[in-house]
């Protein structure tokens, strides 16, 4: 049977089902969730305390969106800039090995436009 709250005042009931009974838990749902507090229902302050350095599995930092995304941008300005340097005739022997940065795409670096282009992604 349903706590009063659920059952008297209708308050929302938990909407879990429990795997080995079958049965819907009985418990009041919290925290404006479709679930109760054991079911996993959070308030809205924790879910977004945990993100960045607050959340438990956060380590050193160096795989966070944020970081992940400031070293594809250096990836993609140091493959800039290695495109202007071949076009310049700066370097000599083998090209840098590797895939191309996802963001990369061909210039054609004799057109003023793309050259201007390039240049500006290097220096972003
Ligand atoms: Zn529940």
């Amino acid at each position: 049977m349903p706590l009063p709250s659920v059952r008297v005042y209708g308050a929302r009931q938990c909407k879990a089902i429990s795997r080995r009974l079958k049965r819907r838990c009985l418990n009041p749902a919290a925290y404006k969730c479709s679930t109760c507090r054991y079911h996993g229902a959070t308030p809205l302050h924790t879910r977004k305390s945990m993100q960045g350095e607050s959340h438990p599995q956060y380590k050193h930092g160096r795989l966070t969106k944020e970081s992940k995304m400031s070293d594809r941008r250096t990836r993609l300005r140091l493959w800039m800039l290695e495109q202007i340097g071949w076009h310049l005739k700066m370097f000599q022997g083998t090209k840098t090995r590797g895939r191309k940065p996802n963001e990369y795409r061909q210039l054609d670096l004799d057109d003023p436009e793309q050259m201007q282009y390039a240049i500006l992604q290097t220096l972003v």
